[in-house]
């Protein structure tokens, strides 16, 4: 079973949330004084890829059962609520999946997102994280559309490699397209994230750093992590950021950055001989949940307030029929779900608290 079929829950009740509001005062904070500012919204459970550490084909198989539509939210739904989380201090939205750009129309909820605004009259970061496969056909659509900038998941750029990565057989040189045709689109600067799994891709970190130095695409390499039921994810698998950092600096010597904004995942170092930006984002080795300041809306209208969370909070049921709510009450809703949010999995990864709990597959919640 995945974890799809997790209790739907709602605390605390509504009727006790009135308080939780962001006043003149100051912004709303979950009870580690986080605020709330990054929206990551799933648009689909689907898709074309079966990687290994997020979609393990033989979990995710024709046996499978996905999401039937009419349990996705609607993208009137997505910008209702997108709207309402803006309000309580999101700034940036990223749209991911499962594979997004699988999403029929796509381009109208991009549109639509476009138009919020933060209160003081500012425009949103506005980003996508796709695994680049529909790029080339689909991204000056996107731009067109309102996309500010995307970020894309490669593995590897060896074809063999890569190829095993996706399990689906689909060819590096075509996520490459993609990118070349992003970049040209003016979806700059494009975030490339490889994620490294020890014995299995992590003889493609020399040469995607080659690849990618001096391209404008900055590259990031990230931990596998123990997301979701079905990867078997083990620990000596885990290749720690601090070696592959090590790898790269006996080629291209690396300055470390600062970090650009609060909550930012990765750590930013540059190519010392001026060759760019390169990041590393270190979740199992150096936790960063001190900061984390970042919600997850599944593609069923659950809002999780943590990638390694269990249970959902139903907003759609929030939406529709007998229970509809309106906007003010909505917000109370999610402001009483962030103030009472403890969320730091992992930082306590390893415990038996950590352990004894069951974790949401993330292709639902998206990344
Ligand atoms: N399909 C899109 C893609 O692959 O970019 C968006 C959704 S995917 C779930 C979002 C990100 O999660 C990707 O960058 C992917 O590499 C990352 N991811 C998935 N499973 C992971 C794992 N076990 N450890 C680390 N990153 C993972
Ligand atoms: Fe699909 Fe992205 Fe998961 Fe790979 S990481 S299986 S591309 S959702
Ligand atoms: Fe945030 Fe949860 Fe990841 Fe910690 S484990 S950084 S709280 S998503």
């Amino acid at each position: 079973m995945t974890l799809r079929e997790a209790p739907l829950v709602f605390s605390p009740p509504l009727a006790r949330l009135k308080t939780a509001l962001p006043t003149a005062a100051g912004p709303l904070v979950d009870t580690l004084g986080r605020p709330l500012r990054d929206l990551r919204i799933s648009v689909t459970d689907r898709c074309n890829f079966r990687c290994g550490y997020c979609m393990p084909k033989q979990v995710f198989d024709k046996h499978h059962e996905f999401l039937p539509h009419a349990h996705l939210l609607s993208f009137e739904e997505i910008e209702r609520l997108a709207r309402v989380f803006v309000g309580l201090g999101v700034e940036k939205l990223r749209i991911t999946g499962g594979e997004p750009t699988l999403r029929r129309g796509l381009e109208n909820l991009i549109a639509m997102l476009a138009q919020l605004r933060t209160p003081d009259g500012r425009e949103l970061d506005l980003t996508l994280t796709t695994n680049g496969s529909t790029l080339a056909k689909k991204a000056s659509g996107l731009k067109a559309a309102g996309l500010k900038r995307l970020t894309v998941s490669l593995d590897g750029l060896d074809d063999a490699v890569f190829q095993r990565m996706n399990d689906v057989g689909f060819p590096v040189a075509d996520v490459l397209d993609g990118i070349h045709v992003a970049q040209a689109a003016g979806l700059g600067p494009i975030k490339v994230n490889m994620v490294v799994q020890r014995g299995v891709n992590d003889d493609q970190i020399l040469p995607m750093a080659r690849h990618f130095r001096n391209s404008g695409v900055v590259l990031r390499f990230i931990e596998y992590m123990d997301v979701g039921a079905t990867n078997g994810w083990r620990m000596d698998q885990v290749l720690p950021s601090a070696e592959v950092q090590r790898r790269i600096a006996t080629e291209f010597p690396l300055t470390p950055l600062s970090h650009s904004a609060p909550g930012e995942t990765a750590e930013r170092w540059t190519y010392a001989d001026g060759g760019g930006e390169i990041g590393f984002i270190s979740s199992v080795t150096q936790a960063f949940c001190g900061d984390c300041n970042r919600a997850r809306l599944s593609t069923e209208g659950r809002l999780y307030t943590c990638l390694f969370a269990h249970r959902g909070h139903d907003l759609r049921g929030l939406l529709r029929g007998v229970d509809a709510v309106d906007d003010g009450q909505l917000a109370s809703a999610i402001a009483g779900v962030w103030g009472g949010r403890e969320d730091r999995y992992s930082q306590l990864r390893g415990t038996a608290q950590a352990a004894a709990e069951p974790r949401v597959e993330m292709h639902y919640i998206g990344g």
